[in-house]
């Protein structure tokens, strides 16, 4: 948990969002400026600031996102959608704790 990250306070529920999946990993939920007509952010309950700070302990939890993300796409009905992870200030990262863009239309 690291006291001032927005995503931190929405995972203990601090910042209210509309949780579309919730486990032990990882929470997911709606972008509030949506890119595209599905925009749903996946995000671990552990903080960590970016996929450079990663580590061999995290390969599990990285595959878990996308596994979520996957059966969230499916639910959604999207036939096709983009999975991002924004690297660093330099690769459009605003929130620094590592999240999973899902993006279908
Ligand atoms: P990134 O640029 O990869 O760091 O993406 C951060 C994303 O978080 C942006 O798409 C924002 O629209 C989104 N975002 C910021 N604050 C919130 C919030 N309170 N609830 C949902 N999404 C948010
Ligand atoms: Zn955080």
């Amino acid at each position: 948990m690291s006291n001032d990250c927005i995503f931190c306070k929405i995972i203990e529920g601090v910042i209210p969002s509309n949780q579309i999946h919730s486990d032990d990993l990882c929470v997911a939920f709606p972008d509030i400026n949506p890119k595209t007509k599905v925009h749903i952010l996946i995000v671990p309950t552990k903080h960590i600031p970016t996929i450079k700070d990663l580590g061999h302990e995290d390969e599990k939890l990285m595959g878990h996102l996308i596994g979520v993300a996957r059966d969230i796409a499916k639910k959604e009905n999207l036939e096709g959608y983009k999975l991002q992870f924004n690297v660093g200030e330099k690769g459009g990262q605003e929130v620094f704790h590592i999240h999973l863009h899902l993006m279908g239309n």
